[in-house]
């Protein structure tokens, strides 16, 4: 079977296995226990916030550990909502974020808080124009993802962020950078980021551990109660192994991001130019996206159609998100992209990892022309 979902999670460095097991034997202790079996784990942890806050060119006390981005998100949007109510109430995502960006400012909504919901063009683009547009006085907090983890696009951060610092300054944005990370370049500063989340599973790293970036000065409301880890901000006995483990993944990430970047970039090329050539196919993703997602509909057939006869055919493909791909609706990104609801519902997505190669891709297109054409003949044969 060959594995094309690594967009939805990758497999961990040996390295990475190994911490984890060692961790897991020889620093049980907790972090909080005033031992000194306690104190050497909490250093682990220490060192694993120095490492990742070196990777973001940030500093190692705004640097928080949380059980995976979906929390790190859940945090900075409900936990600025409810920091600084006396600021405003008015929050501004967009269209296309993740689900947990994008309930979370629902359930804010459902309670109280008035959310702008800034729609894509047709390729999927934020223009930063429009989210500028949309901030006010009251205005407390812009989430906007970096690569969008169903169709790959980049949003142009840099200049989002100028924009909507320029119409209010006290505005904190949040980026989520999940399918971003260890594939493009982070400029925290230079996109005049507030708060950054980011997932290490998503970068051969281990489950159960992400991280969210917090700028110095920036107070979040605790949306998890108990003790006093983490300063106060996420209660709960921290996960050493997959911190340190994490730690390990994000920097080999960022170490690890321009040769990645080259290698997977003709992959992704070679696999869009054939696409292209099957008329049966309307490709979604952009050819200035992130190196690893490609995004495709065959509008008339449901992506879990096709995808279940792709893995007949030994490859593992997705139709959008992990987190989506079990909901029987058309995809939320592809339709708030004005896509009809035939292309909607029949996306594939495929997300390279540094295991592919060329020999890979070529027998992956040789599956898509075998599933297309087996479909249609399935199909003839029930009119
Ligand atoms: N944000 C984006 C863009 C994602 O792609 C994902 C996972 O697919 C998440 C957030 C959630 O990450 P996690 O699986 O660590 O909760």
């Amino acid at each position: 079977m060959l594995y094309w979902d690594y967009a939805a999670a990758t497999p961990p460095y040996e390295d990475v296995v190994k911490t984890m097991e060692q961790i897991m034997k020889l620093h049980y202790a907790n972090p909080s226990s005033l031992h000194r079996a306690g104190s050497e784990a909490a250093k682990l942890i220490r060192r694993s916030r120095e490492v990742c806050a070196a990777a973001l060119s940030v500093q190692a006390k705004e640097i928080l550990f949380t059980s995976g981005a979906t929390e790190s998100n859940n945090l900075a949007i409900k936990g600025a909502a409810l920091q600084y109510q006396s600021r405003g109430r008015h929050l501004i995502t967009t269209e296309i974020e993740h689900p947990s960006v994008y309930e979370s400012c629902l359930q804010l909504q459902r309670n109280g808080w008035e959310i702008t919901f800034v729609a894509p063009d047709c390729n999927g683009m934020i223009d930063p124009e429009r989210v500028a547009a949309a901030v006010r006085r009251d205005t407390v907090l812009v989430s906007v993802m970096h690569v969008n983890n169903e169709i790959g696009t980049v949003q142009p951060l840099m200049e989002i962020g100028r924009l909507i610092k320029s119409v209010n300054p006290r505005t904190l944005f949040h980026v989520d950078g999940v399918q971003g990370y260890g594939k493009l370049a982070v400029d925290l500063k230079g996109w005049k980021a507030d708060l950054y989340s980011l997932s290490p599973h998503k970068i051969r790293g281990p489950r159960g551990a992400g991280l969210l970036y917090i700028k110095e000065g920036i107070q979040l409301f605790p949306l998890l109660s108990g003790g006093s880890h983490e300063e106060g901000l996420r209660a709960g006995t921290e996960n050493v192994p997959a911190i340190v483990a994490s730690s390990k993944a994000v920097r080999m990430g960022g170490e690890q991001r321009e040769s990645f970047y080259a290698r997977l970039l003709p992959l992704r090329d070679r696999l869009l130019r054939f696409l292209h050539s099957v008329p049966e196919f309307v490709i979604n993703s952009r050819e200035d996206g992130a190196p690893h997602i490609v995004h495709f509909s065959y509008p008339g057939m449901k992506g879990e159609v096709f995808a279940r006869k792709l893995e007949e055919l030994g490859m593992a493909v997705s139709t959008r998100s992990a987190c989506s791909s079990r909901l029987a609706e058309p995809s939320r990104v592809l339709l708030s992209m004005g896509k009809d609801v035939s292309v909607a519902s029949g996306g594939i997505r495929i997300s390279f990892g540094d295991s592919h190669t060329e020999e890979d891709v070529a027998a992956l297109e040789k599956a898509l022309i075998t599933a297309v054409r087996a479909l249609k003949i399935a199909e003839g044969g029930m009119k």
